[in-house]
């Protein structure tokens, strides 16, 4: 996977529609981490951070009573193993110590399930930051437990009452903070998405995940797997992963919650500083996603992913709550892992197809990008 074109485009999207103010800020940002990238000082500070303080490499294990229930190899790349339990320690690690090398000692983040909140006070508080998290006031009332965890990383967290209270507010609260604090502060982002460099520099943080599955498995498999499979969100996980994969002949597939369609029911349009595909209604305005996995509650989708679904380089199917339910219960019971609700879509969309557009004895790579540990109350409820 190349970088963006010109401007941060990916084919008709992306790019960096951000008020006057925050042009400079995405220019600087965009030569900072240009220069960091190509700078094997930096790069060997975050490789030896996500090894010794995230727990890299996270293995690949293959499921072998699952796989010989559903006639295919299936191989899952271990994210839930790494330090606070999903992949969101690569991205904020890599931009804490961009923030850092900037001169910038104070971070801002977005967060709705509180998961990349919980990601950036965890970082800021390894390197020494100041961290300030926006969060919607009705994910506040919902996610108290992240709302104490971030307190006790010493970061501050502040509720957003404007809109819908809800993660897209909280996103253009933080922008609004981005444009008076520039100077001394760095917006980190939690996905592929927002101004260009965020979707090509956010997947670049994380593609150590398709970069190490792709050895991972041809190590253990003598070939690349045919399918290559991650859950969507804003994308993150699912870019890092296809970044390992892209030029060879893998089909991959990321499976957004049915509630949060954003390739299959959104439409494009110019939300969050890029162009992208989006969940809204017949006036423009953005819907919330609806879902029971928290984390894939954003109602648009990475500017990358909208281009290589464009393309048809990837597909974009989804998946409903109770075929997730079903998978993340099966692969407790047939492998002693419960994963996040967010890659048991992944999962359920691997069920389904497995004999049918997955074809018997397909080699089969699925990310699970988190532990379920966070699921796990919730899930009970719902099985009552
Ligand atoms: C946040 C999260 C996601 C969704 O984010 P992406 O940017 O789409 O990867 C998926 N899985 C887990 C475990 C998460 O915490």
């Amino acid at each position: 996977m190349r970088g963006p074109h010109r401007r941060g485009r990916f084919g008709e999207f992306g790019g960096r529609f951000v008020p006057e103010a925050l042009v400079p800020a995405c220019e600087e940002l965009e030569a900072a981490f240009a220069v960091a990238w190509a700078d094997p000082t930096f790069r060997a500070r975050l490789d030896d951070l996500l090894e010794h303080y995230g727990g890299r490499p996270t293995p690949v294990t293959e499921c072998g009573r699952l796989g010989e229930r559903l006639g295919i190899r299936l191989l899952l790349k271990r994210e839930d193993l790494a330090h606070t339990g999903s992949h969101k320690l690569n991205n904020v690690i890599g931009q804490a110590l961009l923030a850092e090398r900037m001169g910038k000692r104070r971070l801002i983040a977005e967060t709705g399930a509180g998961q990349h909140g919980v990601a950036a006070a965890t970082a800021a508080a390894l390197l020494g930051l100041e961290c300030l998290v926006y969060m919607g006031a009705v994910d506040v009332e919902r996610q108290g437990l992240n709302v104490f965890r971030m307190e006790l990383l010493g970061a501050q967290v502040r509720a957003v009452d404007s809109g819908s209270r809800t993660l897209k507010d909280a996103i253009n609260e933080a922008l609004r903070d981005w444009v008076a604090t520039v100077e001394t502060t760095h917006y980190c982002i939690g996905s592929v998405m927002g101004p260009h460099p965020y979707p090509y520099m956010v997947r670049e943080f994380q593609r150590v995940i398709g970069d190490e599955a792709r050895a991972q498995c041809y190590e253990m498999l003598g070939f690349d797997p045919d399918v290559v499979v991650a859950c969507v969100g804003g994308g993150s996980n699912a870019a890092g992963t296809f970044a390992g994969f892209v030029d060879t002949h893998a089909r991959l597939v990321g499976v957004e919650a049915a509630g949060g369609a954003a390739m299959s029911n959104g439409v494009a349009g110019v939300v969050h500083g890029m162009r992208s595909r989006f969940l809204q209604d017949e006036a423009g305005q953005i819907l919330e996603a609806q879902s029971i996995s928290a984390g894939l509650d954003y109602p648009g989708i990475g500017p990358e992913h909208a281009h290589l679904g464009t393309v048809g380089r990837a597909e974009y199917p989804s998946a409903g709550d109770s075929e997730v339910l079903a998978a993340f219960r099966l692969l407790a019971e047939t492998e002693g892992i419960i994963p996040a609700l967010e890659p048991a879509h992944g999962l359920a969309w691997i069920i389904r197809e497995a004999g049918k557009s997955i074809p018997e004895g397909s080699a089969v790579l699925l990310t699970l990008s988190g532990r379920g540990d966070k699921d796990v109350a919730l899930v009970r409820k719902l099985m009552q």
